[in-house]
């Protein structure tokens, strides 16, 4: 399967082709000056590296060139390519896992150019041409911010109104995702432990840099926020700031184009130093005795020891500490003053190790640390367009497959994820009198969300925290939880029908203003499709009837026992649990085959 990853940019189209069997990389190149009179094309085939020439008025035109540069050389045609895969830089929160591009796809991508303004524009025009140059693979976005979509409310919070949130969307949102998220996969490999164990620090230093917290394979903190200003500095971006600055200098007359350039542009290691962003050019007129080219470098790595050991406080203690780009690769000087003083924290390098470390010629991650050290530090080769590239695979492998069963009508799954109905007294004991619910997102039934507060379950045996609940209100609380959720609380829940919660067992419900203990309530929620009264007469069913639904791909089967919930409120949807979801593979961008009723 081959697959094309491609970065649009203002100015420049990078792509990389993968053959996704064995994950070789087929080429790589990149057009500049797109837009321009003289764009330039540098590129790679196998061992072979050329440039040239591509005519590229438009970010269409310069990709057809890259097309026409690819079919004469690696791929026999286009539609040898199954997907491309769109490197995105802001989903927002509701794009947090790769998408198969629709129109609404692409909405989101535009709602979310507020946070990106530069490169949200010019991805989407990336997408729209090779919708239209490659109208035969699957478009997959994959997006820079989607690795912190699980970052937990505590990290992504700003302590400003709260409604700045609710209804602006302002929160702390991360990026270089896929970079963060491949050296978590990369060092997890090099250690030889499951990535579920590890806590991770890791470091991005390259022309933009950030800092991110892993903890069990998943991002908890991040130092880039609602945009990729904040957090270390960088070449030319000054990372944190005291937020009053952009008031003080508004207020001497600074326009707000201005002080936005002066802090992404003018800033970080140029703005210290006087003399470059580029690091080298930094160390060396520090080297020859630049004061203000050695502060750039104080203040760059004081910052990144100061995210570490914030990091390492977050997590509890860190397993490794992983640096990657330009600067964490290739700068000894760097990585040791970063981990100076870290002792404390199991740290220390192995200085002839860190001096020497040549991450690329070393198969791509390189342990600098003593042998003695508690922590690893690891260097690592990222490798950003890979990590989309796996992304992409994962996406369309299962859902596709199972798409492109004929014969029976297509029924799209919605996967539930445990979930809370609160009762009004409930909701006012855990969250306040009269408390109303707030809006995070709408789910597949109209006029139900999820909401941004969560409930804490604690049953016998176990707790799991920030669970969803999902409004609107109903007459009792009603809890419904996966089978693997009901053995890790200690609760043996009943297979239910939704509202059915006689003589099933209760819970405590803990939220920030009291716990509530519910004798009744808890179900394993009975798998069901809902359906509009149109659909029950395509599906030739009725409301209670018991159907089959068949799953083909990768783990296929038949789901038995699937309920027809029919009401004018509802649009089409398989409702199953996680367990249910894992065992067959799907998850919301699946579509099943109705297989007949029971
Ligand atoms: P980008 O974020 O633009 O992709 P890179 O990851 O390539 O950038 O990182 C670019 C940064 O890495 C520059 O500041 C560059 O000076 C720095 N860099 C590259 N090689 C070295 C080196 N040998 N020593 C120190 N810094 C380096």
């Amino acid at each position: 399967m081959k697959i094309l990853v491609i970065n649009v940019g203002s100015t420049s189209i990078k792509y990389h082709l993968y053959e996704m069997d064995t994950e070789a990389t087929l080429a790589s190149g990149v057009v500049e000056r797109v837009g321009s009179e003289a764009p330039s094309h540098r590129w790679r085939i196998g061992d072979q590296k050329g440039e040239g020439g591509i005519a590229a008025a438009t970010v269409r035109a310069g990709l057809d060139g890259v097309m026409a540069h690819l079919t004469s050389g690696v791929l026999a045609d286009r539609k040898q390519l199954r997907a491309v895969g769109h490197r995105v830089v802001h989903g927002g929160e509701k794009l947090i896992h790769p998408a198969v591009i629709s129109d609404e796809v692409k909405r989101v991508i535009r709602e979310c150019a507020q946070f990106a303004p530069l490169h949200n524009p010019a991805n989407l025009e990336g997408i729209e041409a090779a919708q239209a140059c490659l109208p035969d693979a699957v478009q997959v976005a994959v997006f820079d911010t989607a690795f912190h979509g699980d970052l937990p409310p505590r990290a992504f919070t700003y302590a400003i109104p709260h409604e700045l949130y609710v209804d602006g969307g302002v929160r702390r949102y991360g990026f270089h995702g896929p970079s963060h998220q491949y050296m978590a996969a990369a060092a997890a490999e090099f250690l030889r432990t499951d990535p579920s164990r590890l806590k991770l620090i890791t470091c991005h230093l390259g022309g933009g840099a950030s800092v991110c917290a892993i903890d069990g394979g998943k991002s908890v903190d991040t130092s880039m926020g609602m945009t990729p200003l904040e957090g270390l500095v960088m070449g030319t971006r000054s990372g944190d700031v005291d937020p009053a600055l952009a008031l003080v200098l508004a207020r001497r007359g600074m326009a707000p184009d201005a002080i936005d350039q002066m802090l992404n542009r003018k800033s970080g290691l140029l703005g210290l130093s006087g003399v470059s962003s580029d690091f080298r050019d930094v160390e060396r007129a520090a080297d020859g005795g630049n004061d203000r080219a050695k502060l750039a470098i104080e203040v760059f790595v004081h910052r990144l020891r100061k995210y570490i050991g914030a990091y390492a406080a977050v997590l509890g203690g860190a397993d490794a500490i992983v640096f990657t780009g330009g600067i964490g690769e290739n700068s000894a000087r760097v990585r040791a003053a970063a981990c100076e003083g870290l002792l404390f924290m199991g740290v220390s390098l192995d200085e002839g190790q860190n001096q020497g470390c040549r991450a690329r010629a070393g198969g791509g991650v390189v342990d600098v640390s003593s042998r003695s050290a508690r922590a690893r530090v690891l260097v690592v080769v990222t490798d950003e367009e890979r990590t989309i590239a796996r992304e992409v695979a994962r996406t369309i492998a299962g859902p596709t497959a199972a798409r492109t069963r004929i014969g029976g009508a297509s029924v799209p799954v919605g996967v539930s994820v445990r979930h809370v109905h609160l009762s009004r007294a409930d909701c006012d004991a855990l969250f306040g009198a009269g408390h109303e619910l707030a809006e995070r997102r709408p789910v597949s039934q109209p006029g139900q969300f999820v909401c941004r507060e969560t409930v804490d379950l604690i049953g016998p045996k176990g707790e799991i925290q920030r669970v969803a609940i999902i409004n609107p209100l109903r007459a009792e609380t009603q809890v419904e939880v996966a089978r693997t959720d009901a053995i890790g609380l200690g609760i043996d829940a009943p297979l239910r029908e939704s509202g059915k919660i006689a003589g099933t067992p209760g819970i405590t419900l803990r939220g920030p203003c009291g716990t509530v203990a519910i004798d009744h309530g808890v179900i394993l929620a009975h798998r069901h499709v809902h359906m509009h009264p149109d659909d029950a007469t395509r599906f030739v069913v009725k409301d209670g009837d018991l159907v089959r639904v068949r799953v083909d791909g990768d783990r296929e089967g038949v789901l038995g026992d699937v309920l027809i919930r029919v009401s004018a409120k509802y649009t089409l949807d398989l409702h199953i649990d996680t367990d249910e979801a894992n065992a067959f593979r799907l998850n919301n961008d699946s579509v099943t085959t109705f297989d007949g009723v029971q």
